[in-house]
């Protein structure tokens, strides 16, 4: 069964004990977190972030490069100030390399040209060391043009099998 026919139940739930209905657009602590899609990662509980309270842009890996368009939309249309970085043990992105994830996925359209060069034109982004990826994220970030200036910016890990977050910059 898709997980898809479970939504409106639980949304129904959802909604007999809403009262946040109030909550303004603009984040309201300023902060923006970059962190990964991992499943085992949930900022709200693990920071204590509530509701309303901040942007959470996640992608694989928690990348600062890929996040980039929404951090220029976070800071210069809805106000936020701080940018937290978190990448995590564990993390898929440390497990793979372009060349493999490109063959992979031309192994499993073979012959198929359109395939191959769609997926030659990605860079995936993986790492393969943890805290250096944090350092490299915050350092792309705090160097590129378009991050507004006096930003504060840190960079964390978080490990998945303590729940403990560390700072790495
Ligand atoms: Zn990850």
């Amino acid at each position: 069964m898709s997980v898809h026919r479970e939504f409106v139940p639980n949304n129904e739930k959802y909604v007999s004990s809403f009262d946040k209905g109030h909550l303004a657009l603009p984040p309201a602590r300023h902060l923006t977190v970059v962190t990964c899609m991992d499943a085992r990662i949930e900022p709200a509980s693990q920071l204590g972030i509530n509701l309303g309270d901040a942007h959470v842009i996640r992608n694989a890996g928690g990348s600062t490069k890929e996040a980039l368009r929404s951090i220029v939309i976070s800071q210069r249309l809805l106000g936020t100030r701080e940018v937290a970085v978190f990448h995590h043990t564990g993390c898929g992105m440390l497990t793979f390399t372009n060349e493999h994830l490109r063959d992979k996925v031309k192994s499993e359209a073979p012959g198929n040209e359109v395939v191959a060069k769609a997926v030659d034109s990605i860079d995936f982004l993986p790492f393969p060391q943890l805290e250096e990826s944090v350092k490299a994220d915050v350092k792309f970030l705090k160097e590129n043009p378009l991050l507004l200036e006096g930003t504060t910016v840190t960079g964390w890990t978080y490990d998945v099998t303590t729940g403990k977050i560390k700072q790495v910059v």
